[in-house]
C-alpha cells in the first residue's frame, strides 16, 4: 500500500490520526509491513502484506497475524507493547 493512502487513514474508533512505523518497503516505496497507531486510542493495527488490519478487535483474524507478528519481533525487535494497545 502507498504512503500517501496509508496517511489518509484515521482510526476507525475514534477518527483520529494514526502515527506510522515502516518496518519493509518494496521498490516501489510501496509499504509491505508496518505498525499504525492510533494517537488517542493507542490501538495498534498491524500492516500484513501490504494490507492495513483495521477490523474491529473482534473480527481481527489473529492466526493470520500472529506468524507476521512473531517474526516481527524477531526480525526488527518489535515487543508486545508496541504491538497491542496499552491499556
Ligand atoms: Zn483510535
Amino acid at each position: 500500500m502507498r504512503l500517501k493512502t496509508i496517511e489518509k487513514l484515521c482510526c476507525p474508533f475514534d477518527k483520529n490520526d494514526l502515527s506510522l512505523q515502516i518496518l519493509a518497503k518494496d521498490t516501489e516505496q510501496n509499504i509491505l509491513e508496518g505498525i499504525l497507531s492510533c494517537t488517542q486510542c493507542l490501538r495498534k493495527y498491524p500492516i500484513v502484506y501490504g494490507v492495513p488490519i483495521m477490523s474491529p478487535d473482534e473480527y481481527r483474524q489473529i492466526k493470520l497475524e500472529q506468524p507476521v507478528l512473531e517474526r516481527w519481533k524477531l526480525e526488527y525487535g518489535i515487543t508486545d507493547t508496541q504491538l497491542l494497545p496499552s491499556h
